[in-house]
């Protein structure tokens, strides 16, 4: 094992402002040897920190090398260095900068979590470790309870439970009062041990006293002012003043083998008198070996924290919950409801047929007649699958205005305007309406051309009158005699309200229009029966009527659900985006509050990545959360509405999974920033200047 832990030389740090170079160290030379309790004074703002924050491979020098136990650190990658002080460096900041929302004993353990060790071996070494500072009985306090001394214990038992070689304590005592100082140095004396090197920046000369070595930085430069009665008695005198010292670097070879020997006889008594307290040192044996976990340890805080924060986090993942939610429920709900609108198009329209006239030249009304009574109308009720047939015919080309008494004023409650149709009795049945009250009118009807009507429900509800046997409607002076109210069929919607007369009954003046036959079928025969009907209604001239036969009810349905999808999923869209702003907001404000935590785990010596990788796993944890409640609030509501309206609930399994997907990429999406901000956080200024 090599004596000399740091050999630094040559380290120069200049910050330049733009304005001014400001030269904190000056070419500094330091050799620090295992088994040495280093104490850095000097005057505030000459440089103690950065130079903790150089050798701590917090922050690179301007200039110069390190050698940090026999290696060569000065030109290392930052992942290098990351681990590197995980291994090798412990800090104790003068504020503790414990993490807030852990228990001290997982304060201590985060090192090792980091080191990859397993969740037993932490807990015992953890456990070990505030045992041997005197915490083991408050070990499951959060750091909120604990004393300012106890704090500082926790930490230190934080910097020392990998077992570092170098123990970097910047003010340790600084907040603490005499005694609890006073229990801090001898920890630290203790630990020091023979394995380890501790430099302690303080400005206390007491603190400085209790140090084998006082190294002073002034104007850039640090000078050895005092070697401890120690190290004199074990002659090392006058030589470590100079030699072990500062710009004694010349003679390197001479002065660290001279040291060597020194060192031994120096830390003999410190040893001696510590190691039966020291236990055994895990951690440090299993460096090197064990394969750093970074990723799965980001994961894993990543998670703790978030379950930390459970309430404040369902609060931000709010946008994301009612974004899911949204876009299952009206995706789920525009299925459902099209699933009720396509039942009822299906039971109406695809068992419906219509046969139009394709000549201009409409049939007159005796033709029309005439048609009705033919073989042709007859023959219909042969093809497979007609359930019902009737003949239609316009009475007149357009609306006509229907009222309840010979009126001829435009201005007066009791006038509705309605198509005025002359159909075969069949037409009811035909269209699939049922006589709700009175009766229809049948073949003596037609043959008498009696002015009688069955009118449609809406047509009487609009007038504002009840029916009676014997009400009169008048259309122009016309008056006409209704027979019975017919129901409405919600598929014929441009026949809704519409007055049927017996075929062959016309009005004077009108010519009528195109007649049309109208056939019913059983359900899946209307495109077999509308290819054959146009031939058998006319056998002589097949060409004279078109069926047009209902749509498909699947493109119907998928009509349907189309352009209510699109405007659903545009509303859903809206609410995710807001959702994500919600989650990138609070996770801006997060990093930016959780300066510290980030600042100490880059110190403990997780790699920048990692803290990329937590807090990105963090958003998207969240969102996680977000996003299930989403889905557990749509699924009920769709069970509660379809409950409610009798309907038969359809969810698409895509759908679901399409809303899971969303949130969790809003998650991915809306933390990636934030977590990108978070891994460049510099140590140095958030847990030095704070
Ligand atoms: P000490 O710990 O001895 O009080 P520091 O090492 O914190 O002093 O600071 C030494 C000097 O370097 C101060 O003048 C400080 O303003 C300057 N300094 C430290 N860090 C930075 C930095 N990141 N950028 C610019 N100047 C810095
Ligand atoms: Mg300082």
């Amino acid at each position: 094992m090599p004596q000399v832990c740091i050999d630094a030389r040559g380290l120069t740090q200049v910050f330049d402002d733009g304005h001014r170079r400001n030269v904190v160290l000056d070419h500094v030379d330091l050799r620090l040897d295992f088994g040495e309790m280093v104490a850095v004074v000097g005057p505030s703002g000459s440089g103690k920190s950065t130079l903790l924050n150089i050798l701590g491979l917090l922050s690179p020098p301007s200039e110069g090398t390190c050698i940090l136990d026999g290696v060569d650190v000065t030109a290392m990658d930052p992942g290098d260095r990351a681990r590197t002080r995980l291994e090798k460096i412990g800090f104790v900041f003068q504020s503790f900068h414990l993490i807030d929302h852990k228990t001290a004993l997982a304060n201590v353990e985060l090192p090792l979590k980091y080191l990859g060790l397993g969740k037993q071996e932490c807990k015992d070494a953890a456990h070990r470790m505030l045992d041997e500072l005197g915490m083991g009985h408050r070990s499951d306090a959060r750091p909120s309870v604990l004393s300012g001394g106890e704090k500082q214990r926790v930490a230190i038992a934080r910097a020392l439970v990998s077992r570092p070689k170098v123990l970097l304590c910047d003010e340790p005592t600084g907040s603490l009062d005499s005694r609890r100082s006073t229990e801090v140095l001898e920890i630290l004396r203790e630990q020091t041990g023979c394995h380890q090197t501790t430099v302690i920046v303080t400005h206390d000369p007491w603190v400085a006293e209790q140090c084998d070595r006082v190294l002073t930085l002034a104007d850039g430069r640090l000078v050895e002012t005092r070697a401890t009665d120690v190290v004199m008695v074990d002659g090392r005198g006058t030589e470590a003043g100079v030699g072990t010292g500062i710009e004694a670097g010349v003679d390197g070879d001479e002065a660290a083998t001279g040291a060597a020997t020194e060192t031994i006889s120096v830390s003999g008594p410190n040893a001696t008198s510590t190691s039966p307290t020291r236990t055994p040192v895990p951690a440090r044996e299993l460096n090197g070996r064990k394969r750093e976990k970074w990723f799965r340890t980001s994961l894993v805080e990543a998670a703790d924290a978030v379950s930390c924060r459970l309430r404040r986090n369902i609060l931000t993942t709010l946008g994301v919950v009612l974004g899911v939610a949204t876009l299952i429920l009206t995706s789920g709900l525009s299925t459902t409801i099209a699933g009720q609108i396509s039942d009822a198009f299906d039971v109406f329209r695809a068992q419906r047929v219509v046969l139009t006239q394709t000549n201009r030249d409409a049939l007159t009304a005796d033709q029309a007649v005439e048609l009705a009574a033919g073989p042709g109308f007859a023959a219909l009720d042969r093809l497979n699958g007609v359930t019902a047939k009737a003949v239609v015919r316009p009475v007149t080309s357009g609306v006509e205005t229907v009222t309840t008494v010979p009126e001829q004023r435009q201005q007066f409650d009791g006038r509705v305007q309605g198509p005025l149709l002359s159909a075969t009795p069949g037409i009811f049945e035909a269209q699939r309406q049922r006589i709700e009250e009175g009766r229809g009118f049948d073949e003596g009807h037609m043959a008498r051309r009696d002015r009688v009507a069955v009118i449609g429900r809406a047509l009487l509800n609009s007038l504002g009158v009840t029916w009676t046997p014997g009400l009169t409607l008048y259309v122009g002076t016309v008056p006409i005699t209704v027979m019975g109210v017919a129901s409405e069929n919600p598929s014929l919607s441009d026949k809704h309200g519409a007055v049927y007369l017996p075929l062959g009954v016309g009005l004077e003046g009108h010519d009528g229009g195109p007649t049309s036959v109208v056939l019913a079928t059983t359900p899946g025969a209307a495109s077999q029966v509308g290819r054959e009907a146009p031939t058998a209604l006319m056998p002589d001239k097949p060409g004279a009527f078109a069926a047009s036969v209902p749509p498909e009810p699947e493109s119907l349905r998928r009509v349907v659900d189309q352009q209510q999808r699109y405007l659903l999923l545009g509303v859903s869209g809206v609410t995710l985006l807001l959702g994500a702003i919600g989650i990138m907001n609070t996770f801006l404000v997060a990093v930016l509050e959780r300066r510290k935590e980030v600042g100490v785990r880059l110190a403990l010596g997780a790699r920048p990545l990692g803290i990329v990788t937590q807090f990105s796993a963090e958003a998207v944890l969240t969102s996680a959360m977000g996003t299930g409640l989403g889905i557990a609030l749509a699924l009920d509501a769709l069970a509660t509405i379809s409950l409610v309206n009798h309907w038969q609930p359809v969810l698409r399994m895509d759908t679901v999974l399409c809303g899971a997907i969303a949130g969790l990429a809003v998650g991915l999406l809306a933390g990636s920033y934030p977590a990108w901000r978070a891994g460049r956080t510099d140590p140095v200024e958030t847990l030095m200047h704070a």
